[in-house]
């Protein structure tokens, strides 16, 4: 047990002993020796338990030099002992962890939702994991609602603005039950808060290439800012300030409607999208129906130079809890992009290969037009990442 954490049960490694306590303090020390990456795996609720499992079993299956450590947090744990983030939390988290990788949480027998907000809120909000970067990529033309579109026009990058706007909860009700009930919900946007992310947009842009390997060269700021004249104004002042110290960059704007008519009609122009909290949210689940569904998205929480938590973008999805149904590969995208944020950039492209056989091959779950179960699929991915050969 280390700082009061008894939720670690286990550490998972590619080397034996497999299994052993969680001391993390001892992990620290082993991984700065070794240069391995200490991950914490908060499996959480639902469909997270099921995909997070594939996701690891992946991980692993590549040969990643990293040290896994489980953690209970999530309903169970609630409804057991009323924990929802052990005190010394999330700063035994940041300090003892290179990455986090979540799954998902929600869970009917939580009405309240409490342990989830607690948590994945926390997370972000506390840790200041203030870039939510979603990587919208088609892998094959058949997971695409769009007619004609193929896998090299949709290979875009949405940057969510992670810790203001309208999530910090700030507003409240007056004459709640009467016919004049008021209800308000700030939407908060600070100067700092909008120009790391704008910053961050332009460096990530700088940063990263496309699937094809060419560079990338576009940002475009999306906002209401027509409406939501005052923040928007913000924006838009920050956005142009920042944009002046990249002059190889190209810039855009649209408002988040028109982008979303867009993303629609012909997402084939979209490079890396920035935007405010509650639009990044809207336009990333439209995002992920481009490229197959919600079971397909990945996303990373994001603090340059801090520990950075990876979770797919789908939730704990109840109704197809516990039926080895749900689709593991956004869980295994998304632990292949947390090895590359580790450095671990050749594991995680050999994952991604092998996801890409996968779709081709129709080696995916039911949503995907598959017929193997969560387990199967993940295994067969596993599998093939670990004989992928990257030269090919
Ligand atoms: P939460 O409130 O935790 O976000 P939710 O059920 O409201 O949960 P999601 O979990 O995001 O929302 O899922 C919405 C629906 O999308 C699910 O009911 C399911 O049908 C589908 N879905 C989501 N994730 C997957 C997945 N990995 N595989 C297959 N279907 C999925």
């Amino acid at each position: 047990m280390v700082n009061g954490l008894t939720s670690a049960s286990r550490t998972w490694s590619h080397h034996p002993p497999a299994f052993v306590r969680p001391d993390t303090s001892a992990l620290w020390y082993l991984s700065r020796m070794s240069s391995r990456k200490r991950i914490a795996v908060i499996a959480g609720d639902g469909i997270g338990k099921e995909v997070i499992a594939q996701a690891v079993r992946v991980i692993q299956s590549v040969g990643a030099p990293v040290d896994l450590t489980p953690f209970d947090w999530g309903a169970d744990r609630y409804l057991a002992d009323k924990t929802t983030v052990p005190p010394d939390g999330f700063s035994m988290l940041a300090r003892d962890f290179d990455a986090i990788l979540v799954g998902a949480f929600g869970d009917p027998r939580v009405p309240s939702n409490i342990h989830a907000r607690e948590i994945l809120l926390g997370m972000r909000f506390q840790m200041d994991l203030y870039a939510n970067v979603r990587p919208v990529r088609l892998m094959d033309a058949s997971l695409c609602p769009l007619k004609g579109v193929e896998p090299r026009g949709i290979d875009f990058d949405v940057i969510r603005e992670n810790t203001e706007g309208v999530y910090g909860n700030l507003g409240g009700v007056f004459k709640q039950g009467t016919p004049d009930e008021i209800a308000i919900q700030e939407d908060v946007n600070t100067r700092k808060g909008v120009e790391r992310i704008i910053r961050f947009a332009f460096e990530y842009c700088l940063n990263h290439r496309k699937l094809d390997g060419s560079p990338r060269g576009r940002v475009l700021m999306c906002d209401k800012s027509n409406a939501m004249t005052h923040a928007g104004g913000l924006w838009q002042r920050v956005f142009k300030e920042v944009a002046a110290e990249y002059p190889k960059i190209e810039t855009g704007h649209m408002y988040v409607d028109a982008l979303c008519m867009q993303m629609v009609c012909d997402p084939r122009g979209f490079d890396v999208i920035v935007t405010n909290n509650l639009f990044g949210d809207i336009i990333t689940d439209l995002a992920a129906g481009l490229q197959g569904g919600l079971g397909m998205a990945a996303s990373g929480n994001l603090h340059p130079g801090k520990t950075s938590m990876f979770e797919p973008v789908h939730g704990s999805a109840p109704t197809i809890a516990g039926k080895n149904i749900a689709n593991p590969f956004g869980a295994i995208l998304t632990a292949a992009m947390m090895l590359a944020h580790l450095g671990m950039k050749a594991e995680g492209d050999q994952i991604e290969r092998a996801v890409l056989e996968a779709v081709r091959e129709k080696k995916t779950t039911q949503d995907l037009g598959g017929t193997l179960g969560t387990a199967e699929a993940g295994a067969w991915v596993g599998e093939r990442a670990a004989r992928c050969d990257m030269s090919a």
